[in-house]
């Protein structure tokens, strides 16, 4: 005999979950390992067939690919999120700090995960969370550091830029306070709009992550790319953004610095004018000045530095990634 529509109903919830939870473990007996909580019940009634509506994706659902030139020191590496189902946001854990996603369109996520140019070679784990309402989920993404060995270059400037007179060091502190403070302070969104370019149309050298000897004394790396380029040739910006800085430094003479939002941050030295202002908001290709010599430098280049969450990355690489394919 049917059974009466009422004794289905009349069923508990809560029974009807042990009831599912019990059938589910002979299925998958792994589930308890991942699911906990009642996000897991929640999730398993999804298994079960529950409507959609219910509840967000399914934990454990979130694919996960990456992109590099290479996992080293100074490299970008671009993590794209997939989920089966629209979530409300995506962000990443590496590294000690928190890097946001952005979203791709309706299934994807992307986030710029940068590897220091300084970062040890190690197994770094990588968090990735997705939200959806009230629930989340995450999953972890392993990535294996190799370490790379920089070349050393010996250069000879003004002694200033190497043992800087006494009355220009807190000329210096308080430069590099800025800067500092102008890493933490990028804009939340995506400012940055198709792909990126570099600044001038020179090749670049090689220089990036070199260990710098500067009359005969060590310096720290090198943390830009730079472009042999005759003064006075014009400086693209490598793509959209807020001009955060732009004057005259000590180190790296006139500078502009632009936030291409979510961290990543492009600063251009040397120059010998400055063609824009602070607070200027900047669309790619708009020239921000022009190549000179301003600074320690040994002749007339451009420096390109680019940070990403922090970390500092060789240009070139962002431009392999996102650059023009
Ligand atoms: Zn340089």
């Amino acid at each position: 005999m049917k059974k009466p529509a009422t004794a289905e109903t009349a069923e508990s919830a809560e029974k009807r979950i042990l009831r599912i939870l019990g059938e589910l473990s002979v299925l998958c007996g792994k589930v308890s390992h991942f699911l906990t909580g009642p996000e897991a019940l929640v999730a398993l009634l999804l298994l079960a067939g529950a409507p959609a509506s219910a509840a967000p994706a399914v934990p454990g659902a979130i694919d996960v690919a990456v992109a590099a030139r290479s996992i080293q020191p100074g490299e970008l590496v671009v993590f794209t999120v997939s989920t089966m189902q629209p979530v409300d946001g995506v962000r990443l854990h590496a590294f000690n700090r928190e890097i946001p996603a952005f979203k791709e369109d309706a299934l994807r996520w992307r986030a710029l995960v940068g590897v220091d140019l300084a970062a040890a070679p190690h197994a770094y784990h990588v968090t990735i969370e997705a939200k959806s309402g009230r629930q989340s989920m995450d999953t972890g993404y392993d990535l294996h550091v190799e370490p790379r060995r920089f070349p050393t270059r010996t250069l000879t400037v003004d002694d200033a830029f190497v043992n800087p007179p006494a009355g220009v060091l807190d000329r210096i502190t308080k430069e590099a306070r800025e800067l500092n403070a102008v890493w933490t302070r990028s804009a939340p969104g995506r400012l940055w709009t198709g792909p990126f370019a570099a600044p001038v149309s020179a090749e670049a050298g090689s220089s990036f992550g070199s260990r710098s000897i500067f009359n005969g004394q060590a310096r720290s790396p090198h943390s830009g790319a730079d472009f042999p380029s005759p003064a006075g040739t014009p400086i693209e910006a490598p793509n959209a953004g807020r001009v955060v800085l732009a004057r005259n430094l000590y180190f790296l003479g006139n500078t502009v610095v632009i936030d291409h939002g979510l961290g990543l941050f492009s600063t251009l030295a040397h120059l010998s004018v400055l063609e824009v202002q602070e607070g200027d908001e900047v669309l790619a290709g708009r020239i921000v000045g022009r190549v000179g010599a301003t600074g320690r430098v040994t002749g007339a280049h451009l420096h390109w530095a680019v940070q990403a969450g922090g970390a500092r990355i060789d240009p070139l690489s962002l431009v392999a990634l996102l650059g023009r394919p």
